[in-house]
């Protein structure tokens, strides 16, 4: 830290991304990545943009935007495209939370929220989980200020059922709830609070195509909710990054919304290897909770995980652990191909071998 830096930020702590290894024969399972490329139409869309690339890029995203409101059946008024969910998260934090508006949200979930809070000065108000990792939504009614909640959550992979998360968005009118749906579509028909920002005007859902639209690279998030929420997240995208998304990515974005087919083709993949992965975890004398995700969360007394994450790291698969509280014996493992797959389970036998235990 240099003697310049801000004395108002000397107690942050950034967040620690998932681990970006090179090495030739990595397996990565560590940041919930998708393991399949873009759709086929996101090359040629991308190439077309080159051109124009001496222009800035579309202020209002128009394309990106009518594609995604296309898609989930809203208003184009009521989605805002953002450099990532992330960003979204910091343009709705900035928004809707101060000093004397905290932001509430679990004990155990994405470990983005508390740098938020931390960066822009906003009280952190957090809700444990139940023991079983499950979240008591009735400790959301009526608490008085900003909430966040992931679902399915991270790095549990549990999701809340939607009629329970409509309850907290009745029970705080006067507040806007954020709903982070980073991996719903995994989950399944129905899980996603999308339909209801037609009919509450505090529901704020933020979605990203990192993850079940394979396009972490391209920063892409979106969110949806009442206009005047989005009016006022323009407020602060106009007051820091107006020219927040690339003509590049933006033209990714609307080919990979667009392409119906591939998107069910590889969650469908995906859903299957995490069927078969939560087989063979199980078989090994894992604990797995039940994912709604593309990522697992497992636990063992048959080695420490933080040896087992060690030994696998050395034989190049990568997965993650967090050095939290409550979760610091628990594994998070990406869904890859059901080939990175056959890898992971092939070190994690030799692991588990090595120590005498099979
Ligand atoms: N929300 C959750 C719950 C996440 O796990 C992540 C990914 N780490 C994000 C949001 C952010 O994703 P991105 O900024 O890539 O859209």
């Amino acid at each position: 830290m240099s003697r310049y830096f801000t004395k108002t930020l000397e107690q942050l702590e950034p967040y620690t991304p998932g681990e970006q290894l090179k090495r030739a024969d990595l397996v990565k399972l560590n940041a919930n990545e998708n393991p399949y490329p873009p759709a086929p139409g996101v090359a040629a869309a991308v190439a077309e943009t080159i051109p124009g690339l001496r222009l800035y890029s579309d202020l209002t995203e128009a394309k990106l935007t009518e594609a995604i409101a296309r898609r989930e059946g809203v208003p184009a008024s009521c989605v805002l495209c953002g450099n990532g969910s992330d960003e979204n998260l910091l343009l709705a934090i900035r928004a809707f939370c101060d000093e004397q508006t905290p932001l509430a949200f679990a004990d155990i979930t994405y470990s983005f929220y508390p740098v938020l809070c931390q960066l822009l000065h906003v009280p952190a108000r957090i809700l444990p989980l139940r023991q079983d990792f499950t979240i008591d939504l009735e400790a959301y009614h009526g608490l008085g200020c900003t909430i966040v909640i992931a679902n399915p959550n991270a790095p549990t992979g549990l999701l809340a059922p939607v009629a329970a998360i409509e309850q907290v968005v009745r029970a705080n009118p006067d507040h806007v709830v954020i709903v982070d749906e980073a991996y719903v579509d995994f989950a399944g028909e129905g899980a996603s609070c999308l339909p209801l920002t037609q009919r509450y005007d505090n529901l704020l859902v933020v979605r990203t195509f990192s993850k079940s639209r394979n396009l972490a690279g391209a920063r892409l998030g979106y969110c949806v909710g009442h206009p005047d929420l989005i009016a006022d997240m323009n407020r602060v995208k106009f007051s820091y990054s107006p020219y927040n998304i690339n003509s590049m990515s933006e033209a990714a974005g609307a080919a990979a919304m667009a392409d119906e087919a591939y998107f069910q083709k590889t969650l469908a993949a995906i859903c299957a290897a995490r069927a078969d992965t939560t087989r063979g975890l199980r078989q090994r004398g894992f604990r797995v909770l039940d994912s709604a995700t593309n990522f697992l969360f497992a636990t063992t007394d048959r080695m420490p995980c933080a040896a087992i994450f060690a030994a696998l790291r050395e034989k190049g698969v990568l997965i993650r652990r967090f050095d939290a509280p409550r979760i610091d014996n628990w594994l998070r493992i990406t869904i890859g191909t059901p080939q990175q797959m056959e890898r992971f389970f092939a070190a994690l036998d030799e692991v588990l071998a090595g120590t005498g235990a099979e």
